[in-house]
């Protein structure tokens, strides 16, 4: 990003505050809407492309845990941001060779999805004496090319990840395919909080089912109504991601 003048800053500090103002809000009507209360869903920032400086303004504003897809743009940034009350989240892909990076810096991994990755984040998480909290991604949409795991593969992974005890898995996590209605996406979700129900009931020491992981910018209302406790927007914090100009 360029550099800001202050009044570029102001201005996208202010529309930040009133992004997050808005938010909170329509999130907490959502879950009094499906039986919860407010404070039952956890916000997380998705603050890929998004500078230092503003993501610690959404943290002043509250943000209480921030997510980021790359490792590599975590580490960059990490040292710059003001982590005292907010915590910092992998959602993104997750390659075997960068977990070392990341352990006991990152409150919890999102994408988990494959017994190889959990067997990495163990196998670190033992030499560094950290349990790393989790969240499998299932592909609820089946789709190619996407991260996560299909939904009849999860008991047979969870029960990989269970003897693993640098490993807590606390939930599910989900990115549906692109819908083109509303009512799509949320046959999605449904389907997703089916998965995460089902799974409650067998939960062992290091596997819960605390967190239902679901919901960007443009559905996190829907993603609440159908039972996500726990939502990702990022567009509707911070505006369109700007990624540098290729030279
Ligand atoms: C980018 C991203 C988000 C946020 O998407 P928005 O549409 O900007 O809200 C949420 N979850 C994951 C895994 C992402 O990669």
């Amino acid at each position: 990003m360029e550099r800001l003048s202050n009044d570029e800053r102001n201005e996208i500090f202010r529309r930040v505050e009133e992004n997050i103002r808005v938010l909170k809000e329509k999130a907490g009507e959502a879950a009094v809407r499906s039986g919860r209360r407010p404070e039952d869903i956890t916000i997380l920032a998705v603050t890929k492309t998004v500078p230092a400086e503003i993501i610690n303004h959404a943290i002043h504003c509250g943000m209480t845990h921030i997510g980021e897809n790359r490792v590599q743009e975590l580490l960059e940034k990490y040292g710059q941001l003001d982590l005292s009350g907010c915590k910092a989240q992998i959602i993104g892909t997750l390659q075997t060779n960068k977990v070392r990076k990341i352990i006991g810096l990152v409150e919890m991994i999102q994408s988990v999805d494959s017994g190889r990755l959990a067997a990495e984040i163990n196998r670190v998480g033992e030499q560094k004496g950290v349990v790393t909290d989790c969240l499998v991604e299932v592909n609820i949409g089946r789709e190619e090319n996407k991260g996560g795991i299909a939904p009849e593969a999860l008991d047979e992974l969870l029960g990989e990840i269970a003897p693993m005890k640098a490993v807590r898995v606390r939930g599910l996590m989900a990115i549906p395919p692109i819908c083109e209605t509303a009512s799509q996406v949320r046959r999605y979700f449904s389907q997703m909080t089916q998965l995460f129900l089902d799974r409650k009931g067998k939960t062992s020491d290091n596997i819960s089912m605390d967190f239902l992981s679901m919901g960007m910018s443009a559905d996190y209302e829907e993603a609440i109504l159908e039972g996500a406790n726990y939502i990702r927007p990022g567009t509707a914090l911070f505006g369109h991601r700007t990624y540098p100009k290729l030279r």
